[in-house]
């Protein structure tokens, strides 16, 4: 059985004033029976693992593991600092900073590399959608964004399309099912089916607390990665309880 997942990513939200967040997570969620990851920027990544047992990760990271890269954080930083993850390949780093799908494998494997789990993330934009091409992108930035190395323990995929991120729109249940679906068939089929079904897909784009409940009946479905409702307690304990 897969471990659910409820993942929160602050995005360049936050000072140290926000940590009363996690803390309060913390204490609602102190015995969860899913696993809570929250992504802060990496200015609170050290602060915010004083909050056991919620577990912590980054927003991004070189593909290296040092040197000559200002204002870079490699995957070690983010171990030394306490975080047990990071996600990679999220579309505004894919499109603000040119990430195309090898570097964000490149990415995924420094993560894995230094045994932290790695978050992959994909998904279409509205024209993609719009033109039917939704499962070839996915297909295309599967196979090119992830690593070899597969394993439920190091490697998440999180389907968010471009189009519903920040928006407010959500795609039906149907097309999250089959994205989901396909998403598994293509792990499956590359990996195995035992480390195939181990890892987890989380869908991410608007999720709040009056939508999470009805995405999480979807099958293939393993949690959220969760932006804007994840910045606050009150907004992001109801889709942990959701998911519990
Ligand atoms: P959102 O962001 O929940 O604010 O739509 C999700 C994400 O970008 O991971």
């Amino acid at each position: 059985m897969r471990r659910k997942l409820a993942a929160g990513n602050w995005k360049m939200n936050g000072t140290q004033a926000n940590l009363v967040e996690i803390g309060k997570l913390a204490t609602a969620h102190g015995e969860s029976a899913v696993d809570i990851l929250i992504c802060p920027p990496a200015t609170l990544l050290h602060a915010a693992t004083s909050y056991a047992p919620l577990k912590f990760g980054a927003q991004d990271c070189h593909m290296l593991p040092s040197g000559a890269h200002t204002g870079d954080i490699s995957a070690a930083q983010i171990k030394d600092a306490g975080g047990s993850a990071v996600i990679v390949g999220h579309s505004e780093r894919r499109e603000a900073h040119e990430e195309h799908s090898e570097i964000v494998r490149a990415k995924a494997r420094a993560a894995q590399a230094e045994g932290l789990m790695a978050i992959v993330c994909m998904g279409e934009s509205a024209a993609q959608r719009e033109a039917q091409n939704t499962l070839d992108i996915i297909g295309g930035q599967l196979a090119g964004s992830i690593p070899d190395n597969a394993t439920g323990e190091n490697l998440v995929v999180a389907y968010e399309p471009i189009w519903a991120i920040g928006t407010g729109l959500v795609p039906t249940l149907a097309q999250i099912g089959e994205v989901h679906d396909f998403i598994r068939a293509r792990l499956e089929r590359r990996f195995g089916a035992g480390v195939g079904r181990s890892v987890r897909i989380l869908y991410g784009g608007s999720v709040k607390p009056d939508n999470a409940a009805e995405i999480f009946t979807v099958p293939n479905v393993d949690g959220a990665l969760v932006g804007g409702a994840s910045l606050t307690a009150d907004a992001f304990s109801p889709i942990i309880k959701a998911l519990e």
